[in-house]
């Protein structure tokens, strides 16, 4: 198997306060790959350097081979590894299918502008579409960002990361704030995005993660505990006591 993302030695001191402490990170290529820990265990923080939000303290991160560790998130975007942002990416005014246009319009370069033409616009109209129908939005293309449910509205920010066409994406608990209905939804279409590409993700609903993920890092106190398959690291007497101790 080849890698497609890896951080050696990822640190990362806030004001001396080590969030993140040599952690030693291999993401397989094609795998779906989980990042859980109890609260402050240093996931988001970790999360955070992986995307190029923050800088490391110290540390190297490589994608597909290439030195990321002074990128920026739009350079290593272009590289292939996208984040599925926040909700609020989401425009609420917009219909479904025009902020996937948006995005797709951002892919070909070109900055987003409100006041292009629609028949310009039209012209991203069939692979907006097939976006929507790979996220299961296809009946909700012409309704307002704004009318979605919740789960749906994480489905179409997810939509609008793949108009990137990313080979890899990296998603920040997919399934917060979800009923039960969107995340069997949700969990479907992460499969589904991940026959062809990989995905990181940093989850806290144990079962998503046990039933999506190939290999699981679990961090606590801003270090690896355990790593590897469910009933690997669900055996891990370190993590049993880092969940009941958290
Ligand atoms: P998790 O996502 O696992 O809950 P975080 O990465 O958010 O953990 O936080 C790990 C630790 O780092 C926590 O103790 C948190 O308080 C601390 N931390 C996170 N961000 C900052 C920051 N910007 N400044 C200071 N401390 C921070």
């Amino acid at each position: 198997m080849s890698v497609a993302l890896q951080a050696k030695g990822l640190t990362k001191e806030f004001k001396g306060f080590v969030a993140v402490n040599k952690v030693d990170l291999t993401v397989e290529k094609g795998t779906i790959h989980a990042l859980i820990g109890p609260n402050g265990a240093g996931k988001t923080t970790c999360f955070n350097l992986l995307t190029k939000f923050l800088q490391p303290t110290a540390g190297s991160i490589t994608y597909d081979g290439r030195d990321i560790t002074k990128m920026l998130p739009a350079d290593i975007a272009r590289l292939g590894m996208v984040r599925s942002f926040q909700i609020s990416a989401v425009f609420p005014d917009l219909s479904v299918l025009q902020n996937v246009r948006v995005a797709l319009q951002r892919r070909r370069g070109d900055s987003f502008d409100f006041w292009r033409s629609e028949r310009e616009l039209s012209r991203f109209d069939d692979e907006a579409q097939a976006h929507l129908d790979a996220v299961g939005l296809s009946e909700f293309t012409h309704h307002r960002a704004a009318e979605l449910s919740y789960g749906r509205k994480r489905a179409l920010e997810i939509a609008t990361t793949l108009a990137l066409d990313p080979e890899m994406l990296l998603l920040d608990e997919p399934m917060a704030g979800m009923g039960q209905e969107d995340v069997a939804r949700t969990s479907q279409l992460i499969r589904r995005i991940a026959k062809n590409r990989t995905i990181l993700m940093v989850e806290h609903n144990l079962k998503v993660v046990a039933d999506l993920s190939d290999k699981i890092t679990v961090l606590a106190r801003g270090e690896i505990l355990a790593e590897g398959d469910y009933a690997t690291v669900s055996k891990s007497p370190e993590v049993v006591d880092a969940y009941i101790g958290a």
